[in-house]
């Protein structure tokens, strides 16, 4: 429920909001049912003002990032689903190597942004569809690197309105795990320090990252990407597959032909789908080889 003082803020406040708002429009799984409302919010003190009556009326908010790791109830999210726009998807020079991204900044602008300045490091990230927010949040990796490797700090809005500072070990990052998964905590900048490198350089191996993801991910069809973690001895993809459970479909779920750490919305699927389809890759899985596989992607949702 979203109170008269709530709604009357958001509606004059700096942000773009939308009422009853199909998730689904928001989550690179093409899949959720609506939220009471969902707001972009451009400003600081926009977002400082919102989760203060948010707090003051018990309403639930929901900080998403670009919606490329989440399985969306079909009942949707209850509350306020605030996304970071305007000021948040910026990008400033703290010093020669380190960039200040605001936490709405898309991961490809990230790295086109370090590319055109000749500074490497985080070529790793392109082509991983997220929100640097999110990337943090997830510890988010591939082909050999991680934002761990790179996030120097960031800053953070707690609960009750305060701004505070996560410096290097703070983030307590660990395979897709930091501190933010643990706390509810909203991520507003992060400053990451990369290194000089040709812009050559950089151009071929972002361009070699690219070139491996078309090859071998399903990128015509919504996903959230892995849906599990990767398992102490192994990849999941592999074992999953390894358990003839490749193709497998629940609905329109169906666990990727090319890539079967992946499932898919082949068009029509429900949270409720996908969540049938998991557990039955876990139990399959489990029956076959002992191994739990643990989900990558996160459920949110009523
Ligand atoms: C095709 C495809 C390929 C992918 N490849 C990879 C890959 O190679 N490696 C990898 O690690 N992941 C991969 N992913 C998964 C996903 O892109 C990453 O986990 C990404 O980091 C999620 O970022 P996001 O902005 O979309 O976050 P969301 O999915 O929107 O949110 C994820 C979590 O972060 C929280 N969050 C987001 N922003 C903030 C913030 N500002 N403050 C506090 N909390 C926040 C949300 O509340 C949520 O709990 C892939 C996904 C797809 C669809």
């Amino acid at each position: 429920m979203i109170s008269e003082k709530l709604k009357d803020l958001i509606i004059n406040e700096d942000c773009n909001a939308y009422f009853n708002e199909p998730m689904s429009l928001h989550t690179s799984f093409r899949i959720g049912g609506k939220t009471d409302c969902f707001c972009e919010i451009n400003t600081m003190q926009s977002l400082k003002k919102i989760i203060a009556q948010c707090r003051e009326d018990g309403t639930e908010y929901f900080i998403i990032g670009l919606g490329s790791n989440l399985l969306v109830s079909d009942e949707g999210i209850e509350g306020i689903v605030i996304k970071l726009g305007g000021e948040f998807e910026e990008i400033s020079f703290e010093d020669d190597d380190t960039i200040r991204c605001g936490a709405g900044v898309s991961l490809a602008k990230m790295c086109l942004f370090a590319k055109n300045k000749g500074l490497g490091g985080a070529e790793f990230a392109w082509g991983i569809p997220g929100s640097v927010g999110g990337a943090v949040f997830m510890n988010a990796g591939a082909y050999g690197g991680e934002m761990k490797d790179i996030v120097v700090s960031s800053h953070y809005l707690d609960e009750d309105g305060n701004i505070g500072e996560m410096v290097g070990a703070a983030h307590e990052f660990s395979y897709r795990h930091s501190i933010y998964c643990d706390r509810k905590f909203t991520i507003i900048d992060v400053s990451v320090k990369l290194s000089p490198k040709s812009k050559n350089e950089i151009f071929y191996l972002m361009q070699d990252t690219m070139d491996k993801r078309k090859k071998k991910q399903p990128l015509n069809r919504p996903s959230a990407g892995s849906v599990f973690k990767r398992p102490e001895n192994g990849f999941a993809a592999a074992i999953i597959e390894e358990c003839g459970l490749k193709g497998v479909s629940v609905g329109d779920a169906q666990v990727s032909e090319k890539h079967s750490g992946f499932i898919v919305n082949n068009g029509k699927a429900k949270a409720e789908d996908v969540k049938a389809l998991i557990r039955k890759v876990q139990e399959t899985v489990k029956e076959k080889t002992g191994i739990e596989l643990e989900c990558e992607v996160r459920f949110v949702g009523r």
